[in-house]
């Protein structure tokens, strides 16, 4: 646990959040702000500040966090139809919660990858 990381917070559940998924390792709950009609945040627990922090101790970890993210993604019902997943990193990614996440979005087409 980070002091003042808002999302090490959701995990003690001092802020209360819909629990969309959670195990041992990971946390899924709604993003406040939807940027589409589903529009969920998969987290490891462990407090890891971005995807820039990863080392090799990380890989079991890891591997589980991506394979639960994708069973969210069934469990939310988007995977036949398609959804969008995004990892923000740091400034220029746009990253503004410093706990490491990944954003599924769905619900309708994405549209393109990136702003043009
Ligand atoms: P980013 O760091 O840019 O990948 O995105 C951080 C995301 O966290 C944004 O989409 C916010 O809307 C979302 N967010 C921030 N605070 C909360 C919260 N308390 N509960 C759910 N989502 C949040």
């Amino acid at each position: 646990m980070s002091e003042n990381c808002i999302f090490c917070k959701i995990v003690a559940g001092t802020i209360p959040v819909k629990r969309v998924y959670e195990d041992e390792v990971v946390l899924a709950f709604p993003d406040i702000a939807p940027q589409a009609p589903v529009h969920v945040l998969v987290i490891p627990k462990r407090h890891m500040a971005s995807l820039a922090a990863l080392t090799e101790a990380d890989r079991g970890e890891m591997g589980h966090w991506l394979e639960r993210l994708s069973h969210v993604a069934r469990l939310l019902g988007v995977d036949e139809a398609g959804y969008r997943t995004i990892i923000n990193t740091n400034a220029h990614g746009g990253q503004e919660v410093f706990h490491l996440h990944g954003h599924i979005l769905g619900g309708r087409p994405m549209g393109p990858m990136v702003a043009r």
